[in-house]
């Protein structure tokens, strides 16, 4: 008589483990995979005289100190380098770059960490994001969160060295037909132009920290001597584009947002700069709006788009709402084999 009863039970757990992987599939595989449908495709003409790049803004890996829930900083930290992998492999896969351009705050905590510290993000970054290849160039430029510069984290010479002790490379290269600057609005270094004799190349800026929102003092000195036609920053968490005359007067500014997911194609010429501020990557800025930069220049224009990654912060509720409602289930199931085995006390009745 017990035989049908048994099977209930195991029907019942073979039910719960089909759902528990079938959840995770969708949750952390499936959405991962089908958002690279959304992307756009940026065609070349002419393979050879193309550049794809891909732009990774502000990862801000989290570090070990500053998470609010001490006890599950491990947790967040699997977590969140676990959601930029996945991003980032189906961006890299998508784009196939020519050179990978990391534009600042790769930690999070990376100005106030010890040298064991950084030691550690420094590993996690590249176990995310690779190294340098002959074929594919990455790039890194620090950001205020890798060597101070904002509020009373103040730059100071020992973060800088480590930071380019860690990631060294010079300030300007040239791939193909584009000349490479990397500015530094933190530290203020003054970038040299690149000699060359050809006319025809295409300058383009990387900065952390947007140049043309504020024209200050090294900002204009910068575009005067290196003469950007594009600029690439971060540090905002949004996405824009500036779009600046070269009078320096006439400046427009065009929100990006993943509703519209379109491809934005300029000229190139000396008339105009184009700033394209990247979003982050990580979703634990403070936006859902989270996604990598792709552009391609070739000969004198350039096309932009942003590869747009899943949500991250409705599944982390879900399993919390789940994992509560298992926890309370639980606990009612104990409490009640506990009182079922409890001894009874027999009622004495009256002699
Ligand atoms: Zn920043």
């Amino acid at each position: 008589m017990t035989r049908p009863r048994k099977r209930l039970v195991f029907n019942k757990y073979v039910l719960i483990i089909t759902v528990i992987f079938a959840m995770y599939y969708i949750f952390e595989v499936y959405l991962y995979k089908v958002s690279k449908y959304n992307f756009n495709k940026l065609e070349c003409v002419d393979g050879n005289k193309c550049l794809r790049i891909l732009l990774v803004a502000d990862p801000q890996l989290i570090g070990l100190q500053n998470e609010i829930i001490h006890p599950l900083t491990g947790l967040a930290i699997f977590d969140s380098d676990w959601y930029l992998l996945k991003t980032y492999n189906i961006a890299f896969d998508f784009v196939n770059p020519h050179v990978v351009i990391f534009l600042g705050d790769l930690f999070d905590e990376g100005s106030t960490a010890t040298q064991k510290e950084f030691d550690t993000y420094k590993a996690r970054f590249h176990g995310i994001y690779g190294h340098s290849t002959e074929f594919i160039k990455h790039v890194y430029l620090p950001g205020d969160n890798d060597i101070g510069g904002e509020g009373y984290d103040i730059v100071t010479k020992e973060k800088v060295i480590r930071f380019y002790n860690a990631f060294h490379q010079t300030n300007t290269f040239s791939i193909k037909m584009v000349n490479f600057y990397k500015y530094n609005i933190l530290t203020r270094s003054f970038i040299e132009p690149i000699q060359d004799n050809e006319s025809n190349k295409i300058n383009v800026g990387l900065s952390h920290i947007p140049l043309l929102k504020k024209s200050g003092g090294y900002e204009l000195e910068m575009l005067k001597s290196t003469k950007p036609h594009v600029i690439f920053s971060a540090h905002d968490h949004f996405a824009s584009i500036i779009d600046m005359k070269h009078n320096g007067n006439d400046k427009n500014t065009l929100k990006i947002i993943p509703k519209e997911n379109k491809i934005f194609r300029y000229p190139l010429s000396d008339l105009n700069t184009y700033e394209f501020i990247v979003p982050t990557v990580s979703y634990r800025m403070g936006t859902d709006k989270i996604g990598h930069g792709y552009a391609i220049i070739e000969g004198e224009n350039i096309s932009y788009t942003v590869l747009w990654s899943p949500v991250r912060f409705p599944t982390l509720i879900f399993y919390g709402v789940l994992l509560f409602i298992t926890g309370f289930y639980s606990m009612i199931v104990v409490c009640k084999i506990y009182i079922k085995k409890r001894p009874r006390k027999h009622l004495l009745l009256p002699i």
